[in-house]
C-alpha cells in the first residue's frame, strides 16, 4: 500500500482537522490519553513516525531550497505546555527528522535583565525564522499571558492586552509570509507526576528537574485558566490553536509531524528552478 494511502487509513480524521481548537471546547474536560483521529496503536504510531518523517524532512528540504532562491516564507512552529509535556522531545524526535541548517530554533526562558527592559514581543521578534526556514519555539510569547498571568508578574491591566497585541502581531507575522503552527500540549497531573518522579529517579534526569515544578503542581488549576483564556482568545482564521493530548508521546509526534507536513504542502513548493543556463553548463563542466 502507498504509505500516505496507509496513513490516511491510520487517521480517521485528519490531526489538522480533529486536534484544531473548536470554539466553547473545556481544556479541563480533555482527556490528555487519548489519541484523537488515530486508529492504530502505539506500534502503528510508531512505524508511521518514521515514514512520515522522511516526509517531513523532504518537504523541509524544499523549503530550505526556495529560501536559498530569494523565497522569503517560512514556518513556525509554536510549542507550548506545562512541564513534562514533552516540548523538548517534541524538538529532538520531530524536529531531529530535519536537516538542523534549516532550522531556527529558539527557547524561552525567564526573560534576562536587558529583555525584562523592552517589551515582551522585542525578544520573540528577533528570533523569528528567516526566509526558507522552519522555525521552532519551546515555549513563545504565549509565557506572557500564562506564567505571567498565574504568578501576577505584571497587572492584570497589562497582561489582559497582550491577547489582543498577540493577535495583531501574529497577523503581520502571517501576512509577511510565516504559517505559524501553534501546539498547545496537554499532559495530566498524573503523567506529570511520574513524569517528574522519573527525574528523580534517574541519574540521566536530574538536570531536567527543577523544585519549582513541584510547586508549579499547586497552580495547576490557575495554569489550565490560563491555557483556556489563550485558546479562547488567541486561536484566530489565521493563526489558529491545535490542542495535542501529550500523556502519549507517540501521539502528540506523529500528530505534530502531520501539522507540519500539512502546513508544508500547503505552501506547495516545487524545486527552485536553475538559475544558470544547463545545457551550456553541461558543457563546460565537459570540458573541463
Ligand atoms: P524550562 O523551559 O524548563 O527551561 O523553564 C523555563 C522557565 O521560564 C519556565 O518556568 C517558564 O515559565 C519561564 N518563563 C518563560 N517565559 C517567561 C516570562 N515571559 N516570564 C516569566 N517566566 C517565564
Ligand atoms: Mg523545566
Amino acid at each position: 500500500m502507498h504509505m500516505a494511502d496507509k496513513a490516511r487509513g491510520l487517521w480517521k480524521t485528519p490531526a489538522i482537522e480533529v486536534l484544531r481548537a473548536r470554539p466553547g471546547q473545556r481544556i479541563a474536560e480533555l482527556d490528555c490519553g487519548s489519541t484523537p483521529g488515530f486508529v492504530g496503536g502505539k506500534s502503528d504510531g510508531l512505524a508511521l513516525f518514521e515514514e512520515r518523517g522522511t516526509v517531513l524532512s523532504s518537504l523541509q528540504e524544499k523549503l530550505y531550497a526556495n529560501g536559498r532562491s530569494g523565497d522569503s516564507r517560512s514556518v513556525l512552529l509554536v510549542l507550548q505546555g506545562m512541564d513534562t509535556a514533552g516540548k523538548g522531545g517534541m524538538v529532538r524526535h520531530v524536529i531531529g527528522h530535519v536537516d538542523p541548517q534549516g532550522v531556527d530554533h529558539a527557547s524561552f526562558g525567564v526573560p534576562t535583565p536587558e529583555e525584562k527592559g523592552h517589551h515582551f514581543l522585542w525578544r520573540i521578534d528577533k528570533a523569528l525564522p528567516r526566509g526558507g526556514q522552519l522555525g521552532v519555539f519551546d515555549r513563545s510569547h504565549y509565557e506572557d499571558v500564562l506564567v505571567v498571568r498565574v504568578h501576577d508578574l505584571v497587572p492584570e491591566e497589562i497582561w489582559s492586552g497582550r491577547y489582543d497585541e498577540i493577535n495583531q502581531f501574529e497577523k503581520e507575522l502571517v501576512a509577511g509570509g510565516t504559517t505559524l503552527v501553534k501546539v498547545a500540549m496537554f499532559v495530566s497531573l498524573d503523567e506529570q507526576k511520574s513524569r517528574l518522579l522519573e527525574r528523580l529517579e534517574r541519574r540521566d534526569k536530574y538536570w531536567k528537574y527543577n523544585p519549582s515544578d513541584v510547586d508549579e503542581r499547586r497552580l495547576w488549576p490557575a495554569y489550565q485558566d490560563a491555557y483556556q483564556a489563550m485558546l479562547d482568545e488567541t486561536s484566530t482564521d489565521y493563526a489558529p490553536w491545535y490542542v495535542v493530548p501529550c500523556d502519549r508521546k507517540w501521539y502528540s509526534r506523529i500528530a505534530v509531524t502531520e501539522l507540519l507536513i500539512d502546513a508544508l504542502e500547503k505552501l506547495d513548493l516545487d524545486w527552485p528552478p536553475a538559475a544558470f543556463d544547463i545545457e551550456a553548463e553541461k558543457r563546460r563542466l565537459a570540458e573541463s
